[in-house]
């Protein structure tokens, strides 16, 4: 089988892709291992998101769906005492900020619908596994795929695009370069969804609640429908193994020791889905595009799930992508080492900036709850968007970095106290 495009894995990056790219004219295969309708964690979007979501033609189709809006994120600090609250908020032409609203899905549903857009405007879908790809890290020229049935099937293509998520698909088969630990590859995460929870009311009754205890030790609460909450907490590794319980036990345990604000709102309430856990989500693959292949959202970087960034990013990327694979595919770029080394550099950019953003958090939440209430609240405001691809630094940017880098001196003369002591 021979196409344009071959695409591993039909989370919002895949699809977002396949659609884009159908629209272009270019013909694209996805290939997706799970039976969908199937769970996925991931519910909360960006502002941005809305954009791509209008760029695919979805817009009518989230705005009558049952998709609680999201107004903004509140973060309960620790004890539930103080919170922040950043809105979600677009830029008028003028550049003039206003109050807007983005949604909360369940992955079930929203991937689904992605599929059936991209069964209307023409991709070719297949159900199977992604084995091995066509080629090696000097050009890639398509996969082998397993299908439901066990046969294996040789696509061709002109580009694959891994976005395989997690599953990291050709970082693992050695195509990329290294796939290494993030920064926050030490913590679990442990989630499920429950009945009956306590709502805000009004506009703040489908908000993301994000709630803190500790370094590194928070909560989420994600409105899925009028009845549904997915709740989640994420934690160091080891502090979940030393309590030697199951992943249930720890989180009803949790939902009620960790801050009295979430206590509050889950109090009595029953889970009702499966607990599940992913650990050391956190990683970054080097190189991940090279001729004949490029990588998109989870496929080559997930940071940190505080601010629920991953949709956003992988859609975004896609429509980067898709810009991309134009260029290649209308000769403008096929003549490059790497066709595709400026859609590397801008990812890594979007990326890089949240990154900044998620360390200022974790570095000083108190400092940071400033900047993003205060002094800087305009350019946070803008990143919490997913506004984060723009030429010049802002403020509140510059001010997050310095934020971190005086963390890092902190640290770094902590331990040479801690050295010195022990000399
Ligand atoms: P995925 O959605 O993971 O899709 C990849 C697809 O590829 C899957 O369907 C998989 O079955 C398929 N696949 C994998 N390997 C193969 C193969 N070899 N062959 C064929 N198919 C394959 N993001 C948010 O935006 N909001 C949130 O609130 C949020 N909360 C999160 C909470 C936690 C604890 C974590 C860990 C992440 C969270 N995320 C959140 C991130 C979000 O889940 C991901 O960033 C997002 O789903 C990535 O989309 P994707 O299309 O890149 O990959």
């Amino acid at each position: 089988m021979k196409t344009d495009v071959v695409i591993i894995g039909g989370g919002p990056g895949g699809l977002t892709s396949s659609i884009l790219l159908e629209q272009a004219g270019i013909k694209s295969v996805v290939v997706e291992k799970e039976k969908f309708p199937r769970y996925h964690i991931g519910e909360s979007l960006t502002g941005e998101a809305g954009k791509t979501l209008r760029l695919l033609g979805l817009e009518d189709k989230m705005q009558f769906s049952e998709y609680p809006i999201k107004y903004g994120v509140r973060v309960y600090g620790k004890e539930g005492k103080n919170s922040f609250w950043v809105p979600v908020m677009a830029r008028d032409p003028e550049g003039k900020l206003f109050p807007t609203s983005t949604w909360q899905v369940r992955r079930s549903e929203f991937d689904q619908m992605l599929l059936d857009k991209c069964l209307e405007v023409g991709t070719t879908f297949i159900q199977g596994e992604a084995i091995k790809p066509i080629g090696d890290s000097s050009e890639v020229k398509g996969v082998s795929i397993r299908q439901n049935d066990d046969t294996i099937l040789n696509i061709e293509s002109s580009v694959l695009i891994d976005a395989s998520g997690q599953g990291t698909f050709l970082a693992n088969k050695g195509v990329t370069g290294k796939k290494i630990r993030g920064k926050y590859d030490k913590q679990v995460a442990i989630f499920s969804q429950l009945k009956g929870a306590l709502r805000d009311s009004g506009n703040e009754k489908d908000n993301t609640l994000i709630f803190y205890r500790d370094q590194f030790h928070w909560a989420w609460f994600i409105p899925l429908d009028d009845e549904t909450v997915s709740v989640g907490v994420s934690v160091p590794t080891e502090y979940f193994l030393s309590r030697k319980e199951s992943k249930q036990e720890f989180l009803q345990r949790e939902l009620q020791e960790l801050n009295p604000q979430l206590a509050l709102r889950t109090k009595d309430c029953e889970l009702t889905e499966e607990t599940r856990s992913i650990t050391a989500y956190s990683y970054e693959v080097e190189n991940f595009t090279g001729k004949g292949y490029l990588c998109i959202g989870d496929a080559h970087r997930f940071i940190d799930p505080i601010f629920s960034f991953g949709v956003y990013f992988s859609m975004k990327e896609a429509e980067f992508a898709v810009e991309a694979i134009k260029d290649f595919l209308q000769g403008k770029t096929s003549t490059q080492s790497n066709p595709f080394a400026d859609y590397e550099n801008l990812c890594q950019k979007g990326m890089d900036t949240i990154q900044d953003l998620i360390d200022g958090f974790w570095n000083n939440p108190l400092a940071f709850g400033y900047l993003a209430h205060f002094r800087h609240r305009e350019d946070i405001i803008n990143l919490f968007a997913g506004r984060v691809y723009d030429e010049t630094p802002s403020q509140g940017l510059m001010a997050l970095r310095q934020l971190n880098a005086s963390a890092v001196r902190s640290a770094r003369e902590n331990k040479v106290l801690v050295q010195s002591s022990k000399a």
